[in-house]
């Protein structure tokens, strides 16, 4: 004999009973088959609800009814055929009774827990009806036999409590006479010693399958569901989720009992004490291995077999120096919570005594607190005890695995990981059998800490980065075809899984959380929302993703003054804007603050020399104890092509005309000719060299004339330019009369900083920069005659790009 049990899926649609169907009759042919089935998929919970509705006195109960008949009519319609009158007025009559029963819960407006019993019955009854009757049509040797007359329970409604003697009796006495090949079983339902109906508690199908499975000692016992068997984590929530071959009984037993709904936690019991293994199969992939729970002794390398987690948990306190060293205080308070039958998941207690918390179900949460509060009213007034403290809306994340206990530092590895992703642990529990290892955390983080600690100890071998793109400009373009271009490489050589998630400019935002695909994203975006600064970082929030970078590829100061929202979420920050760093010094130094104290990267290699690792450098110079004492550079990449491309021979409003065109520019070319973006970056490379400055300390002696200064538009600067071309030809002539090229240049020394023009002589390292090359040299304790130099393009969309891409991939190696 085998026992199968089909769940509430598999038993879904008429082309899932067909699949079972089959199922059924292959095994059949080598060996009898008991068959437990559940409701058909969401049944269970719809007759809940309609329940709910009824006694809340709210008449749309009926349509609620209506709903689930057609449900099932719908199945049998297409399952057996029309002539068969006496299957549907059976079926009919069924109905009858539901109907009358959800009247009766509306009359009286009252659902009690006996009530509620003979409701979700209904589901696991008519299910197992319309499938036994399906394949008596066609001609299979089967029949159905109501479970409510073989299993035997206390009158512990809604969770009842199996007589195990009676039910095993009862089992045995009617399979042994039972003639058919297949029996066709309802899970989940049976009845109490004084004929009430009772269930087993949700997901009790699973249980049924057990009993009879070990009352009748059969080989193996098989739950059908619809995954592949036991996963790592819930596939449902973390996609890299793997099945697991093989678990031990102890371990199925934790995770199920540790939210794994794959398996009703009381199932493991019946079939460890018979020593049956348990098969979970998918019955949509019937060819999948599955996965196998028996005694045997699983050799395996990995010390963490599976994670779960339970949601819906209220956290409850209780503390105060009236516990320290009174014998019998935790007996009195887990007596109270026996009394009020609430279930206990998780306890922790400091060794100090101090205070004792432990973990219950949301729903209990209240008459809990109130209980307790009461019992202890004396010390709590008495001040030996604080009044009991309540969390609610947290989840339970339990690591699970049989040898974990001779693995030092897995508890380590599970809390820094969940710390470094900004996830707050409330309490930690750890079984004294060490196969499981229990974190406290809020529910909105339980799918953010599920898909980290699966990466940390499942998959190791990718990360996952999620990237938030705000403008997509030149840059911003080239950016995101950057990372699509090089995603394979990255996966494959620093195994990084570099994903878009959000996008937007000033006009439009769009997301997806599974990654953007970076094959038509101009089109996606195209009909993308309308956007706003805060809206986006919302969405980042909400979305919650492990290693989120937020990247600015803007010049907005708006978009900037959000670094600290982000940094506080955990949310690093890739920027080429520079404003956030060239700003205020109390501003910088809070975000390099908070950066560290959120551990959220916040970097911006950009800010200096587009691509060139020059910010980097100079960090690295100080991290290893060297000193920069000066610091003499050519920062501009739009100033160094206009004075290249500028001479007696062409104007200076053609030239500078000529670089806007060309991309060498600020928007507003002023930003760049009146010294400005280049102060900035001179401040910025001296408060990385931990100068305390601001931009009015910077000398800057501009070349520009008063008229030029004092333009009131781009257009009227544009017009000064050519009133002033004189001006111009005389910086020009000046230096070609002494052998010189204007270079405009950026030193800082010994804390002191200044910008301007210079006049460069024929061999200095300056002379020969061309086009709109950058140059920094840097004099330090280290390199103090011959300097450490970095050069090259220090402006262009394709630079800059790669440069926030090298900041991103930082991150992600981090
Ligand atoms: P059935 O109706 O077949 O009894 P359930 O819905 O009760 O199915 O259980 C199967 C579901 O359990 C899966 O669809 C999945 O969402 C969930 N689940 C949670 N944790 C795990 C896990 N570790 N492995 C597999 N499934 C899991
Ligand atoms: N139908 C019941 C439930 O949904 C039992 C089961 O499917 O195992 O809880
Ligand atoms: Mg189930």
């Amino acid at each position: 004999m085998n026992v199968l049990k089909f769940g509430g899926t598999s038993v879904g649609s008429p082309k899932n009973i067909n699949k079972v169907i089959s199922i059924l009759e292959n095994y059949a042919e080598k060996d009898n088959v008991t068959c437990v089935v559940s409701a058909v998929g969401g049944i269970t919970d719809k007759l809940l609800k309609a329940g709910a509705l009824a006694q809340k006195k709210d008449a749309s109960y009926k349509k609620s009814f209506k709903a689930i008949k057609k449900i099932h009519f719908d199945i049998v319609e297409e399952l057996i055929p029309k002539k068969n009158k006496k299957i549907v007025s059976q079926i009919e009559s069924k109905f009858e009774e539901l109907r009358d029963l959800l009247d009766g819960i509306f009359l009286i407006n009252e659902l009690s827990p006996k009530t509620s019993d003979k409701l979700t019955s209904f589901g696991e009854l008519i299910s197992s009806y319309i499938i036994a009757e399906t394949m008596e049509s066609r001609g299979i040797d089967v029949k159905r036999k109501n479970s409510q007359e073989l299993i035997i329970t206390n009158d512990d409604f809604t969770k009842a409590e199996i007589d195990t003697k009676l039910t095993n009796k009862n089992i045995k006495s009617y399979f042994s006479d039972a003639k058919q090949s297949i029996t066709i079983l309802p899970g989940f339902v049976a009845k109490s010693v004084s004929g009430e109906q009772t269930t087993l508690g949700r997901g009790g199908s699973d249980f049924t399958a057990a009993i009879v499975a070990a009352a009748l000692k059969v080989e193996r016992l098989e739950i059908w569901t619809d995954v592949s068997g036991m996963f790592t984590t819930n596939p449902k929530l973390v996609k890299q989720a793997l099945p697991i071959k093989k678990l031990s009984y102890q371990e199925a037993m934790e995770l199920s009992h540790f939210g794994a709904k794959v398996l009703y936690p009381p199932t493991v019991q019946p079939a460890l004490d018979v020593n049956i293994p348990i098969h979970i199969k998918n019955t949509l992939h019937p060819e999948h291995e599955g996965t196998i729970i028996s005694n045997e002794v699983v050799s395996t390398k990995k010390s963490v077999k599976g994670i779960s987690n339970i949601n819906n948990i209220a956290l409850l306190t209780l503390e105060g120096s009236g516990m320290v060293g009174i014998p019998g205080f935790s007996k009195r308070l887990f007596e109270i919570l026996a009394q009020e039958k609430i279930n206990v998941i998780l306890i922790t207690q400091a060794s100090s005594e101090h205070s004792i918390c432990f973990g219950i179900d949301d729903k209990d949460a209240d008459i809990a607190k109130q209980a307790i509060d009461t019992a202890f009213e004396n010390e709590i007034s008495l001040h030996k005890i604080e009044p009991i403290q309540l969390e609610k809306e947290l989840s339970i994340v339990a690591l699970i695995g049989d040898h974990m206990k001779n693995h030092q530092g897995i508890s380590g590895k599970m809390f820094s990981t969940l710390g470094k992703n900004n996830i707050n642990i409330r309490a930690i529990a750890q079984g004294a059998s060490e196969k499981n290892i229990s974190a406290v955390i809020a529910q909105k983080d339980v799918k953010k800490a599920l898909n980290t600690l699966h990466e940390r100890f499942f998959e190791v071998k990718t990360k996952q980065v999620n990237v938030f793109i705000t403008g997509v400009g030149n840059v911003g373009e080239k950016l995101i075809e950057q990372i699509q271009q090089q995603h394979s490489f990255l996966q494959k050589n620093l195994k990084l899984n570099v994903r878009i998630v959000g996008i937007s400019n000033s006009r439009k935002m769009f997301f997806n959380s599974d990654g953007i695909n970076l094959n038509n994203w101009t089109s996606q975006f195209h009909y993308a929302d309308k956007s706003n600064i805060k809206g986006f970082f919302d969405k980042a929030v909400e979305l919650n993703l492990r290693n989120s970078i937020f990247v600015d590829v803007t010049a907005s100061e708006a978009v900037a003054a959000m670094y600290a929202d982000y940094l506080k979420q955990n949310i690093a920050v890739v920027a080429c804007n520079k404003i956030a760093c060239s700003g205020t010094f109390e501003n910088y130094k809070k975000l390099q603050e908070l950066s560290l104290k959120y551990n959220a990267p916040f970097l911006y290699e950009t800010n200096v020399g587009a691509g060139l690792p020059v910010i980097n450098t100079l960090n690295n110079l100080v991290a290893s104890g060297d000193k920069v004492t000066s610091i003499q550079a050519v920062l501009s990449g739009s100033l160094n092509f206009i004075f290249n491309n500028y001479s007696d021979r062409k104007n200076f409003h053609d030239t500078v005309k000529q670089a806007q065109y060309e991309g060498y520019t600020e928007p507003d070319p002023r930003i760049d000719l009146s010294g400005v973006d280049v102060a900035r970056k001179i401040l910025i490379l001296a408060r990385e060299n931990k100068t305390n400055i601001d931009l009015e300390d910077i000398d800057n002696v501009s070349f520009l004339t008063e008229k030029n200064l004092n333009s009131t538009s781009i257009d009227h600067f544009y017009d000064t330019l050519i009133e002033d071309e004189a001006h111009f030809q005389k910086l020009y002539a000046s230096a070609k009369a002494n052998n010189c090229q204007l270079k405009y240049v950026a030193e800082y020394n010994n804390g002191k900083a200044k910008v301007g023009l210079r006049e460069i002589p024929e061999g200095h390292p300056f002379y020969n920069l061309k086009g709109k090359d950058n140059i920094i040299m840097f004099y330090t304790e280290r390199y103090p005659d011959l300097p450490l130099i970095v050069r090259g393009a220090g402006a262009g969309a394709d630079v800059t790009a790669s440069g926030l891409f090298a900041d991103i991939i930082r991150i992600g190696n981090n």
